[in-house]
């Protein structure tokens, strides 16, 4: 990801959290103001976080009112009431079925198949991040060893493992800075180099569960197939 899109990483976060708090909305010149960015800025920025469903804006006369989008708490509700307990017998090592005659295994050529399409409509980046947030904060997170970062990271290691989404190795750099290792992953192994990393999900996965048990995150991957790498690499900071 560029550095722009690092800070739009950062905004939307900050402003899904505001608006969290605010039931009854909040106008652009006062989300401007808590971010202490220019309303012009501000306003850019809310288009591009309303690209991704997860917030919508209402018109109030002269007004513009941003609210959070109804479509997400429901998305939460269904993952912590249905994906939840599913996600929960995977890690238990139970053998679970959603579908009772096919059983739950789908081959990841049509899972990719998915994910391509799915990637030819703007902003649905931010979207993979945002549904690997939710599972990671809404169910994962129960599950690790929250002492420290490179700790809980670590111990998020079987989980990644025990849900086939990669192979995680750790590297702490400080207490504030580890690196995240990911092989044979979902999103991109084998795939050929297209000049970007595109493993938003994962990286919405670890971004979820640091922020969940640790403090706010910045997630950025910097190695991965599509870059050309064998592997994926994940520079996970706390801001
Ligand atoms: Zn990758």
């Amino acid at each position: 990801m560029p550095n722009g899109e690092l800070d739009y990483v950062d905004i939307r976060k900050k402003v899904m959290l505001i608006l969290e708090s605010t039931p009854t909305g909040m106008s652009t010149s006062e989300i401007a103001k808590k971010l202490n960015v220019s309303r012009t800025t501000m306003s850019k920025y809310l288009e591009m976080i309303r690209l991704t469903g997860n917030v919508e804006k209402r018109k109030l006369g002269p007004v513009t009112l941003w609210f959070i989008s109804p479509k997400i708490n429901k998305i939460k509700e269904y993952i912590r009431n249905t994906q939840g307990p599913v996600i929960d017998s995977i890690l238990k090592g139970d053998e679970t079925k959603i579908r009772p005659t096919l059983g739950d295994a789908f081959p990841l050529t049509l899972f990719r198949t998915f994910k391509i399409a799915l990637a030819m409509i703007d902003s649905v980046d931010n979207m993979f991040y945002e549904m690997g947030e939710v599972i990671a904060k809404e169910e994962l997170s129960k599950h690790v060893d929250t002492s420290d970062l490179a700790t809980m990271m670590n111990s998020a290691a079987p989980i990644f493992e025990k849900l086939r989404i990669g192979l995680v190795k750790v590297h702490p750099i400080n207490d504030e800075h580890i690196l995240v290792d990911l092989r044979e992953c979902t999103t991109c192994y084998g795939m050929p180099n297209i000049g970007s990393a595109i493993c938003y999900f994962e990286a919405g996965i670890i971004g979820g569960l640091v922020d969940a048990t640790i403090g706010k995150s910045n997630v950025k991957e910097i190695k991965c197939w599509g870059l050309g790498d064998n592997y994926c690499q994940f520079d996970v900071r706390l801001i």
